[in-house]
């Protein structure tokens, strides 16, 4: 290839006298060229003209393209240790100018954007997507959970030395490949081929703005989707822990449904950006039955993992009922849940001379008992509580939201069941079935309600955590 057969396919593609291009390049891919990296920075610079601009990135391994432009006497550097550029051309002063000084390393004050503001091109010269640095602006302006911020880092600059890090900085992978047919299907990626290397042309301004309509409706736009790929994994457990957290409930999920053993427990909660737990099983066991050194080292694993138990959980009252109540109060457990039953008042009494908050959940009685149950328990100094079962008021044939909590269960309310189920008792996943979960979630968002709303509780839930986090934030999202 010679200089001019590559001049007319840069032509062809649409590039012209003035304009900006940042350039992210392949040589080899390209085939022969004629005078090799010197004849493709010609090329470009001859098209582009005295007012246009090249610039390219100069962090990380450099191409040869790269390290040929940065070696001109007329090229003008960026002061960035982590995201530099090296530019020539008329725009290339302005665009390199206080880099270092930006908030972020890719958002506004950076050459990325700035290359966007001037209406300039990236060009992606026989690489993928995944060379896309303006991709990182798109993350960084759109602030994602999962970026970090970087390790200080000290450099020179004209006005000294300087210590700095730089927040919303890009983590390891994201699947970036996975966005070049929607670039392409949305009209904003021209293909060309220039010898043997695929050419990609777009207008930095206009793959801006598409992706940061596309980062407003999902967060996760960059992840892959693969459950193998850990940093994704970490990277949407970091979305859905900051999107849990905007709600004003604790949403937690039940022991069995996030694992049989506690470090698996805390790994899926981890992996899920659950914070909360509600301690049921333990390896298959009951909490009821489990010795109170056993509970207790469960409770510090789990804190210790980032993962606050909320409460121990209790399916029937046995003998060894007020003994859960004492654990609760010796591993600092805030809160016992229990079945509604004729023992209820014995158990109030026994949480109030520990210190424990109680809550029960209706089994088998309509709602019109349960609030007789609770407003007769209810003594002054001593809050009852009630853990809503949806499901188990859809079993005893109310419509839970209809009729159930409205009679005058809300106020007793400070815990809802995450599970569903038909009126035979046949469970369906979340907002299937006839527990009206969804218009209770709603209705207690209405009222800011900060009470929990629990995961597997009931242990009824089928699938593991993953896929009950992502149906309940699916069901969020539809409200
Ligand atoms: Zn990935």
């Amino acid at each position: 290839m010679y200089r001019v057969d590559i001049e007319a396919k840069l032509r062809g593609l649409g590039l012209k006298q003035s304009d900006t291009v940042l350039l992210h390049s392949s040589l080899s891919s390209l085939g022969y060229v004629d005078g090799g990296a010197e004849t493709v920075i010609d090329s470009f610079l001859s098209i582009l003209g005295e007012e246009g601009t090249l610039v390219v990135p100069t962090f990380g391994t450099l191409g040869v393209i790269t390290e040929a432009l940065r070696a001109r006497s007329e090229s003008v550097s960026s002061i960035h240790p982590r995201a530099s550029v090296a530019a020539i051309g008329g725009k290339a002063t302005e665009i390199c100018r206080d880099h270092w000084k930006a908030e972020t390393a890719h958002a506004q004050q950076t050459p990325y954007t700035r290359i966007a503001d001037l209406g300039g091109y990236v060009c992606l010269l026989g690489v993928d997507q995944d060379r896309n640095t303006t991709l990182h602006a798109v993350e960084a302006l759109l602030k994602l959970p999962y970026l970090n911020r970087t390790q200080e880092a000290t450099f020179s600059t004209p006005e000294g030395d300087v210590s700095r890090s730089w927040p919303y900085f890009p983590g390891p992978h994201r699947d970036f490949i996975g966005l070049d047919k929607r670039l392409r299907d949305g009209g904003i990626v021209r293909v060309g081929r220039i010898g043997n290397a695929v050419v990609r042309l777009m207008k930095s301004r206009e793959l801006i703005d598409a992706l940061l309509v596309d980062g407003k409706v999902d967060p996760a736009f960059v992840l892959c989707g693969n459950p193998n790929c850990a940093d994704c994994v970490r990277q949407q457990a970091a979305i859905q822990r900051q999107r849990i957290r905007n709600e004003n409930f604790t949403l937690a999920t039940s022991g069995l449904l996030a694992g049989r053993y506690i470090p698996q427990m805390s790994e899926s909660c981890r992996s899920t950006g659950i914070d909360s737990i509600e301690l049921d099983y333990i390896q298959g066991e009951p909490a009821q039955v489990i010795p109170r050194d056993r509970l207790s080292a469960a409770v510090s694993d789990l804190t210790a993992d980032g993962c606050a138990v909320i409460s121990f959980r209790a399916s029937s009252v046995t003998e060894h009922a007020t003994s859960l109540i004492e654990s609760a109060a010796e591993c600092g457990v805030p809160r016992v849940v229990f079945p509604l039953t004729e023992e209820a008042a014995d158990l109030i009494s026994s949480a109030a001379e520990h210190g424990v908050s109680i809550s029960f959940f209706n089994v088998h009685l309509g709602s019109v008992s349960v609030y007789e149950r609770l407003a007769k328990l209810k003594t002054p100094g001593q809050d009852i509580n009630l853990t809503f079962s949806a499901s188990n008021f859809a079993k005893a044939g109310e419509k839970p939201f209809l009729t159930s909590y409205n009679a005058k269960l809300k106020r007793f309310t400070d815990q809802l069941d995450l599970e569903d189920c038909t009126f035979d008792g046949t469970y369906t996943r979340l907002g299937m079935g006839n527990a009206e979960i969804k218009e209770l979630v709603s209705i207690l968002r209405c009222a800011s309600f900060s009470g929990y709303m629990v995961l597997g509780a009931g242990n009824r839930t089928e699938g593991d955590l993953w896929a009950s986090v992502e149906g309940f934030l699916h069901l969020l999202d539809s409200i």
